[in-house]
C-alpha cells in the first residue's frame, strides 16, 4: 500500500495538518501570513545606503508590498564578496519601517547575533545555507520572533520540515516555510524552482508557505513569471528582490527587479490572485500600519 505524507513526515509531526490544525496564520505587526491573502516582501538584497532602502520601501509599499526585505549580514557564495553593512544596515531597517509602515524580515546567520538581529526584525530569515544548523534554529526559534525558514538547496522536503519540527519543538509556532529553489542538474538557470514542493506543502502542512522567485531564478526576466507560478501553486506569498538600480547593486543584481519591473509583475499578478479570490491590499490596511509603527 502507498505511504500515506503522515507516515512520509512523520518525524515532523506537528508541521502536519490535523483536524485541529488545518492553518497556521503568522501574525506580523498588523499583518497575518497564512489567512488566505498573498504577502508580498520585496526590497534589495542587501542593505547598501540609506537612499537605497527607503527608496526601496516606499516603491514597493506603493505597489502593494507589504513587508521590506533586506540582508544586513549576508551569506555570500565568495568570502570576497560584499559581507553585508551589520549593525548599521539593521539600524537603516528600522528607520525604514519607521518611515515606510512595512514590517521588515531581515537574514541572522549565526547564534550570537539572533538578539540583536531580534531587536531590530519583525521576521528572522534562516538562509538556505543554514537551514540545517541546528542550533542557530534554536535560537532563532526561543527569539519569540516569526522566522522564515528557507529551503535548504539541496534539502528534501522531509529535511525541511525536521528543521521546521526543531523551531516548533523550541517553542515557536510561527514558521514559514519559503521555497527558494534547489540545485539540480539544470544549470540555466540559478537554482530550480520546486513548484511541486509547494503545492505539496500547501497539502500536507499547515505552516504558511512562500515562494523566493528570485534566488530560484538567479535572473530578474524569469522572476514575473516564477511568481505567477507560485500564486497558481497555492503560496501564501513571496519574497522578491528589488533595486533603484539592479545594475549597480552591492550583490544579486542580476536577478533584482527594477521598480519598473516590479510595479508591472504587481499589476499582471491581480488577474492570477483574483481566481484565489484574493484582492491587492488596501491603501486603508497600509494607513493602518503606518499609525500602529507611530504609536508603538
Ligand atoms: C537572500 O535572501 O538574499 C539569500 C541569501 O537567500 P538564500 O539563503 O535563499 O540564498
Ligand atoms: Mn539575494
Amino acid at each position: 500500500m502507498r505511504e500515506t505524507w503522515q507516515e512520509r513526515f512523520a518525524e515532523s509531526p506537528d508541521c502536519l495538518k490535523s483536524a485541529r490544525r488545518r492553518q497556521t496564520t503568522v501574525p506580523v505587526l498588523d499583518l497575518e501570513i497564512g489567512c488566505g491573502q498573498f504577502v508580498t516582501m520585496a526590497g534589495p538584497c542587501s542593505v547598501e545606503t540609506e537612499f537605497q532602502l527607503m527608496a526601496s520601501a516606499n516603491h514597493v509599499r506603493r505597489a502593494g508590498a507589504r513587508i521590506l526585505r533586506g540582508g544586513a549580514f549576508k551569506p555570500r557564495s565568495s568570502p570576497y564578496a560584499f559581507q553585508g553593512l551589520g549593525l548599521e544596515g539593521l539600524k537603516m531597517l528600522a528607520r525604514a519601517r519607521q518611515e515606510s509602515g512595512l514590517a521588515i524580515v531581515t537574514e541572522v546567520m549565526s547564534e550570537e547575533d539572533v538578539p540583536l538581529v531580534a531587536e531590530y526584525a519583525d521576521i528572522l530569515q534562516i538562509g538556505t545555507r543554514n537551514m540545517e544548523n541546528y542550533s542557530l534554529l534554536e535560537a532563532a526559534a526561543k527569539s519569540a520572533r516569526p522566522v522564515l525558514l528557507k529551503r535548504g538547496m539541496a534539502a528534501t522536503v522531509a529535511e525541511w520540515l525536521r528543521s521546521a519540527q526543531l523551531i516548533l519543538d523550541n517553542g515557536n509556532p510561527n514558521v514559514i516555510l519559503c521555497e527558494r529553489g534547489i540545485r539540480t542538474f539544470e544549470t540555466a538557470m540559478r537554482n530550480t524552482f520546486d513548484v511541486s514542493a509547494i503545492a505539496l506543502l500547501k497539502q500536507v502542512s499547515h505552516l504558511p508557505v512562500v515562494a523566493d522567485p528570485s534566488h530560484a531564478a538567479g535572473n530578474c526576466e524569469l522572476v514575473p513569471a516564477l511568481a505567477r507560478i507560485a500564486v497558481a501553486a497555492g503560496a501564501d506569498g513571496m519574497i522578491v528582490e528589488v533595486h533603484p538600480n539592479p545594475a549597480k547593486a552591492w550583490s544579486d543584481g542580476e536577478q533584482s527587479l527594477d521598480f519598473a519591473a516590479f510595479d508591472e509583475m504587481m499589476a499582471d499578478l491581480e488577474p492570477w490572485l483574483a481566481v484565489r479570490d484574493i484582492r491587492p491590499p488596501s491603501r486603508r490596511k497600509t494607513a493602518q500600519a503606518l499609525s500602529l509603527v507611530a504609536v508603538g
